[in-house]
């Protein structure tokens, strides 16, 4: 059996799907590794790197592979390179992209969404939207305190005391706890808010303050699998206004409200933006799905009356090393299951919940049941 680590065609994605401790293990088990020259670089990899560990650096690895590996989504192009039959595995983004999971299926290739990985005990070292986005809430404090004018702790100097930042985090699940964790040990005042009532007692555990409308709806606002619901006009109305007040007050606003399969939650107005003092920052990470903030732009910077609002895409990209880390070894632990040690052989359980949670395309056609081509 033999995998491929595809380098990204994406220049602005610097991660990479494998490391050369992964690769050593995948020639542990007996699996031949090959690599595209350069796929790791960005992420301070070198190809010799790998080449130490067993892998063969070639411009043709993908040809002949039973597996592909990849941060980003194959294209079209890159797809019909691959073997007939081959699986592969990538960070998919499935949702309204029908043509592209059409043309992973017309390549014959078995395409693999990472980020569909059930949230079970069994599969928390495969879960990809873990480890990327407790990085990009580590990553979104650091580009927020890099452009915020003023230190984040307090200093007490016989010229002055220099007040804490304060920071305020809306969207309490992996990134939201690591960001607040971070502003934290960077000695900011620091709030958050969060539908789910389970994230009450985690923000307060942290050493910050839980700011919500605890009413009925509140209480029942989590699913069954742990992920928000899409809150009323209503709730939604409410807690604008509770928010607004706190707002205006903040320096460090970081955003990461997402409700899986929906567009993001607007939380913050523009008006609510323009109440913020000048020099105060926002950073929306849900700004792909469509943004938290009113403003906010694509991997741009946008400045409304001196506030910035800063919506980078990759957050988890600008720690590339370290993403690429925790990545590569939630691929590895994937895959593991999906391979024969006695026969050293390529052996797919199609009824595994994890295969079956993540399958998005096999023998030409889409086969996930929530990604089914529209008549
Ligand atoms: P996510 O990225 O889907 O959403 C981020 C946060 O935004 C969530 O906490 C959500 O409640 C919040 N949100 C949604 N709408 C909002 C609104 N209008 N206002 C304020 N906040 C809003 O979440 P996630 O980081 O993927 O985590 C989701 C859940 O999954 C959490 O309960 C987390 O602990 C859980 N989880 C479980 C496992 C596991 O068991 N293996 C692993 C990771 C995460």
């Amino acid at each position: 059996m033999k995998i491929a680590i595809a380098k990204e065609q994406d220049a602005a994605e610097p991660r990479v799907a494998a490391t050369p401790d992964t690769v050593k293990k995948y020639k542990s088990l007996g699996i031949d590794v090959a690599i595209e020259p350069g796929a790791g670089i960005k992420s301070g990899l070198l190809d010799a790197d790998y080449e130490a560990m067993g892998a063969t650096v070639s411009a043709d690895a993908v040809k002949d592979a039973d597996i592909v590996i990849k941060v980003k989504r194959p294209t079209a192009t890159e797809a019909a390179s691959y073997k007939k039959g081959a699986l592969a595995l990538a960070i998919m983004d499935p949702y309204n992209n029908e043509a592209a999971l059409k043309s992973l299926a017309d390549a014959g290739v078995a395409a693999f969404a990472m980020e569909l990985m059930p949230r079970i005990t069994r599969a928390q070292v495969m879960d990809v939207l873990s480890s990327q986005a407790n990085l990009a809430g580590y990553r979104a404090v650091i580009e927020g305190a890099e452009a915020f004018g003023r230190a984040f702790p307090m200093m007490m100097t016989a010229a002055g005391t220099v007040p804490a930042a304060k920071v305020f985090v809306m969207g309490v699940g992996v990134a939201g706890l690591q960001a607040i964790a971070t502003a934290r040990r960077l000695g900011a005042v620091v709030s958050a808010t969060d539908v789910r009532p389970a994230t009450k007692e985690q923000v307060e555990s942290l050493g910050a303050k839980f700011l919500a409308v605890e009413d009925e709806e509140f209480k029942n606002a989590q699913t069954a699998g742990g992920y928000a619901k899409e809150m009323s006009k209503e709730y939604q109305a409410k807690q604008a206004a509770l928010t607004a007040e706190h707002i205006k007050k903040q320096d460090i606003i970081i955003t990461t409200a997402l409700i899986p399969g929906r567009p993001a939650p607007k939380l913050v107005t523009l008006d609510m933006v323009k109440s913020m003092k000048p020099g105060s920052v926002l950073v929306d990470l849900a700004v792909e799905r469509g943004g938290n903030v009113e403003g906010a732009k694509a991997d741009e910077i946008a400045d409304v009356g001196g506030v910035k609002i800063i919506g980078y895409t990759n957050l988890a990209g600008r720690v590339a090393a370290s993403a690429s880390g925790l990545y590569a070894r939630n691929l590895q632990a994937f895959i593991e299951t999906m391979f024969d040690k006695e026969t050293k052989s390529l052996a797919v359980k199609w009824d595994d919940e994890l295969v079956k949670a993540t399958a998005l395309t096999r023998d030409g056609a889409v086969i996930h049941p929530n990604f089914q081509p529209k008549a």
